[in-house]
């Protein structure tokens, strides 16, 4: 079944999940503030509308993939979010937001009869561009249920639960993870170039070993060892997702003393390099330390 959608955020993770919806054979209404963002689109059969509300005019399903918890919650619940569209009755909030920010979302926009699924994802701007994404989402079933096949086409469906932001708390599990072993294996890896070692042989012996993770699989190789340092994803965002990973900690009394020590490197890095950097450009930064 092909169907009117809208999509708000077509940065490098949403530009080629609304590729994908496009070729699957919806409409797509999308915004972005950035204007170059959405004119590939335009170019490819997507209709633009000049703010959120009027995507929620002419679309039932909305995804959002957005930077920060506060363009989450002005795209939904602000005068021009999607709240006061004619339309809309999903929200699909792709964006990792944390749950506190999903449910305030959640019980405003019930007022006005529309449903969250949260729906982070996870894989990268490979995985998006390819459909191998993992989708984590929770919210309500039968929001959840007419909105399974569509997320099929971003990956596979992980069904975390149906209060909705359990799949947030789902992904900030994960990217912790995530920004933990990029940092710790950057760490290992310089320690081994002091003394001698050659970084391409290290990152081989690793992924032989029990120390490998998906930063010695892809990033080292990709982005990393190439120095092209294009992975694409920002360093800010992944501080951002540490942040609300420790802040859900601390809500819950859950210890997060390894968290606490990840979230500092990345605040340095953040701070020294930009938000805007690439996040595997933390081995730069780590590399100007080691004096290498
Ligand atoms: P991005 O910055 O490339 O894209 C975000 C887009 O949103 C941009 O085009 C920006 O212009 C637009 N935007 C910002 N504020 C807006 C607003 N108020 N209204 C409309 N448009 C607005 O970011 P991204 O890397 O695509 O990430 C998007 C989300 O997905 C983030 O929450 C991120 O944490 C998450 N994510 C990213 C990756 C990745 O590898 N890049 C992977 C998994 C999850």
């Amino acid at each position: 079944m092909t169907e009117n959608l809208g999509f708000i955020g077509t940065g490098k993770m949403g530009a080629p999940m609304v590729r994908r919806l496009i070729d699957a054979g919806h409409a797509l209404t999308v915004y972005d503030i950035r204007d170059e963002a959405v004119a590939p689109l335009i170019a490819r059969g997507a209709t633009k509308a000049s703010s959120s509300r009027e995507v929620a005019d002419h679309a039932e399903i909305v995804f959002f993939s957005l930077p920060e918890p506060e363009d989450v919650r002005g795209e939904a619940i602000g005068a021009h979010g999607i709240i006061n569209g004619e339309r809309a009755k999903i929200l699909v909030d792709l964006s990792t937001t944390g749950r506190p920010t999903t449910l305030v979302i959640s019980e405003t926009l019930a007022q006005n009869q529309i449903a969250i699924v949260d729906a982070p994802v996870s894989g990268g701007v490979a995985g998006a561009n390819k459909g191998t994404l993992a989708v984590m989402a929770s919210g309500d079933p039968a929001a959840l249920e007419r909105v399974r096949p569509l997320l099929a086409n971003f990956g596979r469906l992980f069904v975390i639960g149906e209060r909705p932001g359990m799949a947030q708390v789902m992904k900030l599990a994960n990217n912790l993870l995530s920004a933990t072993s990029l940092a710790v294996a950057s760490e290992a890896v310089l320690m081994g170039m002091k003394a001698g070692l050659d970084p391409e042989l290290m990152i081989e012996v690793i992924n032989a070993s029990t120390g490998r993770s998906s930063a010695t699989e892809t990033k080292f190789p990709q982005a990393i060892l190439t120095r092209r340092f294009a992975y694409g994803f920002a360093t800010g965002l992944m501080h951002k997702d540490v942040r609300l990973c420790l802040e859900e900690a601390r809500s819950l009394g859950s210890p997060m003393t390894v968290g606490e020590a990840v979230r500092a490197i990345w605040q340095s890095t953040m701070r020294e390099l930009g938000p805007d950097s690439d996040y595997t450009e933390i081995f730069r930064y780590l590399e100007q330390i080691a004096s290498l």
